[in-house]
């Protein structure tokens, strides 16, 4: 009985995610009085060995190009044979975009139950019950996973990630790849910004700032604090923003540790994404904007005026 960590990386590199589902899936394992595994598949530069100093104890590479990029059937079939080669109880994902694609085609394949969207760990003092956050974050459920194999994929920045000392023994594991039934012809990635699924900082933008042209303003605040920038789906849906800024019940969830909404009403809809943010901080002109309810530092005031005048203050702050 182990807990295997699917651990996930882009561009070469290990994704932030991945540090926290090793983090949980060592402190799950020493719950369960067993040891943490981890899975990766495809090359990627990071010291794989380094990871130890999340707590895991293993890390299994499956050197094999074919796996570099997500190909979520040829993941699912890789990370099942390893289940069945290391004998994990327990298999641990990020429930970010590539374990929202292999997470349940593994739940099928192995006949294993899951919870996506786990925001702490098991409560396995009577059988395993997983708790997540329903109704966007407006309650929890408590699910029990009776399977033999169970899978928890847990929500991005829900689990605190904790790093020590230690090295992983990384070991090659050989698995059967299948010609992929689809291939990937072209990857087109926006470059030079913060990931906004990742990113710590956000400065998101609404209707309120009236038009695309008005932008620079929060383009620069994000610039000088290493922030993303996300915005409303009011903004996505005129083109003013591109999609994959658009934050809410209808795009990205995210869980920043700072997130400031500028000229944002603060919709249910929007509140759904945003709102598991640590701090929230709003600027908007409106003192009833439903927004204020939910921030926990408000600005009242024309952004126009509000935005340059922090920009000025963040500058002077980092002597720039
Ligand atoms: C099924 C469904 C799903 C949806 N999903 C999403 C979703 O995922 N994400 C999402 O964002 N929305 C979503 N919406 C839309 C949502 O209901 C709101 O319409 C939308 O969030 C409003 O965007 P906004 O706050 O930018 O614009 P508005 O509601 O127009 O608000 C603009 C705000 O800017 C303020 N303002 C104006 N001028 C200034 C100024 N100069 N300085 C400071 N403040 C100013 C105003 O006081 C106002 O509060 C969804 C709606 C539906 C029905």
């Amino acid at each position: 009985m182990s807990v295997l960590v699917f651990i996930d990386h882009s561009d070469d590199h290990i994704k932030k995610s991945s540090f926290e589902a090793l983090t949980y899936g060592s402190k799950l394992a020493e719950q369960l009085g067993t040891t943490v595994e981890g899975i990766v598949l495809g090359s990627v530069k990071d010291d794989l060995a380094a990871l130890g100093k999340y707590g895991v104890k293993k890390i299994h590479h499956v050197n094999n190009d074919a796996l570099t990029n997500l190909d979520a059937q040829a993941y699912t079939n890789a990370i099942a044979q390893a289940v069945q080669s290391t004998g994990a109880t327990v298999v641990v994902f990020s429930n970010n975009v590539n374990g929202k694609a292999v997470a349940p085609r593994l739940s099928a394949k192995l006949k294993a139950g899951l919870v996506s969207g786990a925001v702490g760990l098991p409560d396995t003092s009577n059988g395993f019950v997983v708790k997540k956050g329903v109704f966007s974050g407006k309650a929890f459920a408590k699910i029990a996973i009776s399977t033999t194999v169970k899978i928890i994929a847990i929500q991005p920045n829900s689990y605190k990630t904790i790093s020590g000392e230690g090295t992983a023994e990384v070991a090659a594991l050989d698995v059967t790849v299948d010609a992929p039934k689809v291939k990937v012809t072209a990857i087109n990635k926006v470059v030079g910004e913060v990931p906004l699924s990742e990113a710590e900082l956000v400065v998101s933008g609404g209707r309120g700032l009236k038009g695309p042209e008005n932008w620079g303003m929060l383009e620069e605040m994000a610039k000088l604090l290493g922030a993303a920038t996300a915005c409303s789906r009011a903004v996505a849906d005129v083109h003013w923003r591109p999609h994959h800024e658009h934050v809410g019940q209808t795009g990205l969830a995210i869980a920043p540790n700072l997130y400031i909404a500028i000229g944002i009403s603060g919709a249910i809809q929007h509140l759904a994404g945003v709102n598991r943010s640590k701090t929230i901080v709003v600027i908007n002109k409106d003192p009833e904007a439903p927004f204020f309810k939910a921030a926990d530092y408000g600005i009242v005031g024309d952004a126009f005026e509000v935005v340059p005048k922090m920009n000025d203050a963040i500058r002077k702050l980092k002597g720039l």
